[in-house]
């Protein structure tokens, strides 16, 4: 369903709880009265996170309907910044919402607000609301009805995103989970799900390591061997590494597979595991969905 006034919108939070949960991660309770209305679709449900700057505080936002055209029609120094997170649990009685956030090197004002955030201070969150129903473009884990492994693989910033479709999916699926994150006590983030092979690793001198060699073993075990398609080469510095299998109506691309794939993190590691297991192991593409998070050295927007 493609975003509208009634089916997203913006709401004007405030922080209510500060939770560190491991080293990286930092879980941000967010209340308002209306929270009642923010919607969850579930699963990797994508939100907009507006952060207030010294320039441009919230109120310097555009709201309305076409908000994205008019935030880009402003001069860049009175823009509020906006990320890209992950809703992780929406309680609508209580009128909070959490969202997990890696508190990283301060480098951008994501990173910045993370750092200093307070009880009592505010962002605007851009998500669905209680009115949005069927398909959400939001979600990327669009996995076939039959399909016998899922492999979900990423950096620390996916983690809130498999966290979430780890306790969705139901007791009997079965895969592999794989996870780099900057410290060994961050493997805690994710909650256990019985039907999983947990490959979680702490950060190593070259970034990525664990990650592509952890794929890469779990790829030979779910994925029959062979060479498929050749992909199109993306360059991540200059365009978005993002797809997501989808039929016209926004179901998934094939009715069953022997292996699904979710790949979310650092655009240069997503981008060498989707080659891995398109063209070097043969996974159908339309059972791989890969989205480049973030790309280091650049900021998001
Ligand atoms: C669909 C989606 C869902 C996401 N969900 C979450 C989530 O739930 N929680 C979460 O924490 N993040 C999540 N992210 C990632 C988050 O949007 C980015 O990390 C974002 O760039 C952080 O903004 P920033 O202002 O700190 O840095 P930017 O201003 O965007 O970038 C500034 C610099 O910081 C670097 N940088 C950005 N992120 C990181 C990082 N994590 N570690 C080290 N350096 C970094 C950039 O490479 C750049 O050099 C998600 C991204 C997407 C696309």
């Amino acid at each position: 369903m493609a975003p509208t006034a009634d089916t997203h919108r913006f709401f004007r939070v405030r922080v209510t709880a500060i939770t560190d949960l491991t080293p990286s991660f930092r879980r941000f309770t967010f209340g308002a009265d209306d929270l009642a209305e923010y919607g969850d679709p579930g699963l990797d449900q994508r939100i907009k996170i507006v952060f207030p700057t010294a320039d441009a505080g919230l109120d310097a936002m555009p709201t309305g309907e076409d908000w994205y055209t008019a935030w880009r029609e402003l001069p860049e120094s009175a823009r509020p910044p906006f990320r890209t997170y992950t809703t992780r649990y929406v309680r609508n009685d209580a009128r909070e919402v959490d969202v997990d956030m890696v508190a990283h090197e301060v480098s951008g004002p994501a990173s910045e607000w993370i750092a200093r955030a307070e009880l009592g201070d505010e962002v605007l969150i851009f998500a669905p609301t209680t009115a949005h129903t069927g398909v959400s473009y939001g979600i990327d884990f669009v996995p076939p009805a039959q399909v016998d492994d899922i492999l979900l693989a990423g950096d620390e910033t996916a983690a809130p995103a498999i966290a979430a479709i780890l306790e969705q999916l139901p007791r009997d699926a079965r895969g592999t989970v794989v996870l780099e994150v900057p410290h060994e006590a961050d493997t805690a983030y994710l909650p256990r799900h019985p039907g999983f092979d947990y490959r979680l690793h702490a950060r190593g001198a070259e970034r990525h390591a664990h990650l592509v060699a952890s794929v890469t073993d779990a790829a030979a075990r779910l994925a029959p061997a062979g060479r498929g398609a050749d992909v199109e080469e993306i360059d991540i510095d200059t365009d978005i590494l993002w797809e997501v299998p989808r039929t016209a109506k926004g179901g998934a691309a094939l009715k069953s597979a022997r292996l699904y794939a979710w790949l979310a993190g650092e655009a240069s590691a997503i981008k060498a595991l989707r080659r891995h297991l398109v063209t070097d192991r043969g996974v159908d593409r339309r059972a791989v969905a890969f989205m480049g998070y973030w790309r280091l050295g650049k900021a998001e927007v």
